[in-house]
């Protein structure tokens, strides 16, 4: 790369590689990086090896944690009994961002696809079944984004829920087709999450 040394073109291309990081914010870092303190560089780059060697999935919701069960399933404030199911970890924040929201989670870790070959054993359901069934799980609220895979998801899972006794809602309209809920803004879900529809 001109103009920079060899340890600065490894590190603004590594950086480019981020989402949301182009070449021009890479660089930008790694001026200010080495303008910085040397403490503050060691102390990120601490950080950056640790949420990746620290951070697991909880054994009940599979959102990241940093023990073996989450803070919020073990929250004794959280209402066990009201179980919201997302695809991805990132829907959990949107959701707790809206600060109405008192259940518990179940991530799936990802949605059904047919195109990419993503079935039901390759996501978290079969837990969520055990969840339901030994747990006193009341109600089931499936927030699964408005996406084609999302409403399939979502759909499937309904169908083997319902047998179970158990109440299935989903996220009321608002939330328009097509978009995700992580870019969603929190009044919107609160109320998609309020006006919650049976599934
Ligand atoms: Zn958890």
């Amino acid at each position: 790369m001109k103009g920079y040394s060899e340890w600065m073109s490894r590190l603004i291309q590594a950086l480019s590689k981020l989402p949301g990081i182009g070449r021009r914010s890479a660089e930008r870092i790694v001026f200010h990086l080495l303008k910085a303190p040397g403490d503050e560089v060691t102390e990120l780059a601490r950080l950056l090896q640790m949420v990746k060697e620290k951070t697991l999935f909880c054994q009940i919701c599979h959102n990241f944690s940093d023990e073996s069960v989450c803070h919020i399933c073990s929250d004794p404030g959280r209402d066990k009994g009201m179980i919201c199911v997302v695809e991805d970890p990132k829907d959990v924040v949107a959701i707790e961002k809206t600060g109405n929201y008192v259940g518990v989670y179940h991530v799936l870790l990802g949605f059904l696809s047919a195109i990419e070959g993503v079935g039901p054993e390759e996501l978290q359901i079969a837990d969520l079944v055990e969840r339901v069934k030994n747990g006193n799980v009341r109600e089931v609220i499936l927030a699964t984004n408005p996406s084609t895979e999302g409403e399939t998801t979502a759909l499937y899972l309904t169908r083997i829920l319902k047998p179970l006794k158990v109440k299935v809602t989903r996220l009321a309209h608002g939330i328009s087709v097509g978009s995700m809920l992580e870019y969603t803004d929190q009044a919107t879900l609160a109320r998609a999450l309020e006006g919650r529809v049976s599934a």
